[in-house]
């Protein structure tokens, strides 16, 4: 099983070359019971996005920070290094961590790519145009007898029953940002280390991103209504949404989050203090990465 259309399809595709709209058909169903139960999850490929990470660590009970260490590995995006997770599979073979004897062990909250299967989904932006358009793929691949099954239904209706819809909506910014990031490519030259950590962090790590928000650096740098600040500490959705406001604005420079007027200035402290700790052997390792980012938070 694989999630990615959004790149090119590979020399021998198993995508169909037709492109499907929201209100078109086709035949596929999957059901417990059909003789090729879980084979798609035994080689698999599945980029994870940043709603994936949320539900599954939840699920699991543990920290974004673990997720990620036991659960991922990681790749690059783009020829830009642009970070990206896939999900780990077993050691020595292709087969999903989460596969037990019994099925998929995340059943409700497994993530975007394993609700589209055996559709593929493809975002584009056509030149010129300010909004991107998603079209979706037939993904045939032998093993899967899904597309012998008699059911037909629309993509719309695939896409609501198997609760990818929630999935879309909440990723949808972040989405648009690698679009955008892929678009520009060379021309604005590779970006920094610290948009790259600001990037992991924003997309992958929301217990860390959580800590960054309610940091005195970042209320230092970032005006936020108490109201507001409060709904992110309890709200992982709207933290998620938040951390793609930063993204932007950060990388693209779309400014959505009210910078307090002496920033600048405070940053610029704050960075020298920094440097006089860290020569004197006193700056830990998380104020190190925080402090990094502060500072390319105005670049
Ligand atoms: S029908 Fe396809 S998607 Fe369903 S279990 Fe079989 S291989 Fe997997
Ligand atoms: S998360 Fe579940 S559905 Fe998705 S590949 Fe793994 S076992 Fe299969």
């Amino acid at each position: 099983m694989s999630n990615l259309p959004d790149n090119a399809p590979p020399a021998v595709s198993p995508i169909l070359p037709v492109q499907l709209g929201l209100d078109e058909k086709f035949q596929f169903r999957c059901r417990k019971g059909i003789a090729c139960f879980n084979k798609c999850c035994e080689n698999i490929d599945i980029l994870l996005t940043p709603y994936d990470i949320v539900r599954l660590k939840n699920r699991l009970g543990i920290s974004s920070r673990e997720f990620i260490d036991s659960y991922t590995t990681d790749f690059a995006m783009d020829g830009q290094g642009t970070p990206g997770l896939k999900l780990a599979t077993k050691t020595g073979s292709a087969a999903c961590i989460n596969l037990t004897p019994e099925g998929c062990g995340v059943y409700e909250d497994r993530p975007a790519a394993c609700r589209y299967y055996a559709l593929g989904l493809v975002s584009m932006r056509k030149k010129g145009s300010p909004t991107d358009e998603d079209s979706y793929f037939v993904v045939k691949e032998e093993h899967c007898l899904g597309h012998k099954e008699p059911v037909v239904q629309t993509v719309r209706d695939y896409r609501r029953d198997q609760g990818v819809d929630v999935y879309d909506d909440i990723n949808r910014e972040w989405r648009q940002i690698i679009l955008k990031k892929r678009s520009s490519g060379p021309t604005v030259g590779r970006p920094s280390e610290r948009s790259f950590e600001l990037f992991f962090l924003a997309s992958y790590d929301i217990d860390g991103l959580r800590d960054f928000v309610t940091s005195a650096g970042f209320h230092e740098v970032f005006e936020l209504e108490p109201a507001f600040r409060q709904e992110l500490m309890q709200d992982e959705v709207q933290l998620l949404k938040f951390g793609f406001r930063l993204l932007k604005q950060v990388l693209f420079g779309e400014q959505t989050i009210s910078l307090r007027p002496d920033a600048a200035q405070k940053r610029s402290a704050r960075y020298r203090e920094h440097l006089a700790q860290r020569s004197a052997g006193r700056a830990d390792d998380l104020a190190d990465a925080q402090d990094k980012i502060y500072e390319s938070l105005g670049d």
